[in-house]
């Protein structure tokens, strides 16, 4: 084990599992791979999921991934860490922030494990100034469908293709990222605009100042509530001075001289943004802040009502305990059951992030509310810096340097009978494609083989496919992403 010292009691290493454990684990996977019948298809056996597209369902024993979710070492002098591939956010953020360190991008679920962020692309409040996080990844091993453990860093055709690849190309079973150093306190301001158009303006000078009204911006995200109603909350990470406490070394949690917010008990996070100016948060609960109610998604659960809430376990209001209890809706077909009682129209549902170039976005939310009237949505501004050599990345290939902002929105549309056609979700492929935008690739999506093979680069992807995956083991990202298998 390598460690150093920085100072009296700061190890410059901080161990978590040993290599030795993690060969170990790798040598699972391996073993597991061999164990599926030659023709079988290839899939990982793992817990937790934020996919939102039916898959095909398979009998076949999965990939033995359930030793690869640690930590293995964070470098606290270099500030990179290295995480097994699927290792939780929630998990790493554990490990690094004791050391006043933090992934330069932390996805807001606290189950999105690395590599699922990596391969199915991340964002957060400080990608306007680090990209997604498969952009501050230094090296990966990925595990291919040739059934070898190849190590790729960046400028390299298997790491350059491989974000927005959802597993097509092999697995990561190590990821090296680099840690921004962060303090442990995060003051908030909730600006509000009447007017998209003001509020894209806005976005793009402090994308190019890092500034809004002589302060520094280092997160930044928004929501639309409705038309006329648009927040942007502007993150100022705190030094220790400003919080009131003595500076320590890195690890100790400062004393504050204001008591932080806690949404994690009765009170909403996106409620405050209408109901406050301002608002300090510890570092930890700022990462987390949209887990509790999966941004507003557990509403639909009763959570938000304050008598549920109340009753509701503290350790269940959690992103995953939502996304379980939405699979066992699907497997029961509850909401359909009850809509059929009530005379209900067919639902659709319409769960979708997409990115669009920030001067389109006001025109994309004005078309939004009048084609889906889907409330509230998440806004948040992101710039990818591009591959090393500054090019596009080719599997999901955002202008680098240009700003845009990624729209989330996660519920469902009474549509009618046609539901099963999702004529909504069709319709903003339609529409993001008109504008410039991108479609992320997590939920469902419907383009015909030529449209993707354009948007994503399918012959690209099947090139360097064949490269790591010569007998074609594992699933296409077309087979996965459309075809739903
Ligand atoms: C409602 C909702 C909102 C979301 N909002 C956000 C958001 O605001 N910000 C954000 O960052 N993301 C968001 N996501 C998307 C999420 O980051 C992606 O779906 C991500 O891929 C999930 O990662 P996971 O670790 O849960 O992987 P899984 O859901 O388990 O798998 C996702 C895909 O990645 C593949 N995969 C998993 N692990 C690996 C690996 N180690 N190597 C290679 N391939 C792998 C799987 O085969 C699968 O195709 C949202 C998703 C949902 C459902």
């Amino acid at each position: 084990m390598r460690t150093k010292s920085l100072g009296s009691n700061v190890p410059r290493v901080s161990q978590g599992i040993s290599w030795a454990r993690h060969d170990a684990a790798v040598e699972r996977l391996r073993a597991s791979y061999a164990a599926i019948p030659a023709g079988a298809p290839v899939r990982l056996a793992k817990k937790t999921s934020n996919l939102f597209r039916p898959r095909t369902a398979t009998r076949t024993p999965g990939l033995d991934v359930s030793e690869l979710d640690q930590v293995i070492e964070v470098d606290v002098a270099e500030r990179t860490a290295d995480v097994q591939g699927m290792c939780t956010y929630e998990h790493l953020v554990e490990a690094t922030l004791p050391h006043g360190l933090i992934p330069y991008v932390v996805p807001q679920l606290k189950t999105i494990t690395l590599g699922g962020a990596v391969t199915g692309l991340g964002i957060e409040s400080t990608s306007f100034r680090n990209g997604l996080p498969h952009e501050s990844v230094l090296e990966m091993d990925v595990f291919t469908g040739a059934g070898e453990v190849v190590t790729t860093r960046p400028g390299e055709d298997l790491f350059d293709t491989f974000p927005n690849s959802y597993g097509s190309l092999g697995y990561a079973t190590r990821i090296r990222i680099r840690l921004e150093a962060v303090p442990d306190r995060v003051e908030l301001r909730h600006v509000r605009f009447d007017d998209a158009g003001l509020l894209s303006k806005t976005v793009a000078e402090i994308v190019d100042t890092r500034q809004y009204d002589g302060l520094q911006v280092d997160g930044l995200d928004g929501v639309a509530f409705e038309p006329g109603e648009y927040y942007l909350t502007l993150a100022r990470w705190l030094s220790t001075t400003e919080t009131g406490s003595e500076p320590g070394v890195p690890g100790e949690v400062p004393t504050p001289s204001v008591t932080p917010s806690d949404y994690t008990g009765q009170q909403v996070f996106y409620r405050s943004i209408q109901q406050r100016d301002t608002d300090l948060l510890t570092m930890h609960d700022y990462l987390w802040r949209w887990d509790t109610d999966w941004f507003w998604c557990s509403g639909a659960f009763g959570v938000q009502n304050p008598t549920i809430r109340r009753l509701w376990p503290k350790r269940y209001r959690r992103s995953d305990v939502y996304h379980r209890l939405i699979g066992l809706n699907e497997r029961t077909g509850f909401m359909d059951w009850v809509d059929r009682r009530k005379g209900r129209p067919q639902r659709e549902n319409v769960i979708q992030d997409v990115e669009l170039p920030v001067e389109r976005l006001a025109e994309f939310l004005d078309w939004f509310d009048v084609e889906v009237g889907m409330r509230p949505v998440w806004l948040c501004p992101l710039v990818s810096p591009g591959t090393t050599t500054g090019g596009q990345w080719p599997t999901y290939p955002l202008h680098p340097g240009t700003t845009y902002v990624n729209v989330g929105f996660w519920g469902t549309v009474h549509v009618g009978p046609d539901a099963a056609e999702a004529p909504r979700n069709r319709a903003i492929e339609a529409k993001v494609q008109e504008l410039g935008g991108h479609k992320s690739l997590y939920s469902e999506a419907f383009y015909d083989r030529e449209t993707f093979d354009r948007l994503y680069d399918g012959d690209h992807l099947a090139k360097v496919k064949r490269s790591y995956d010569p007998e074609d083991r594992l699933l296409s990202l077309y087979d996965k992403a459309v075809r739903k298998q």
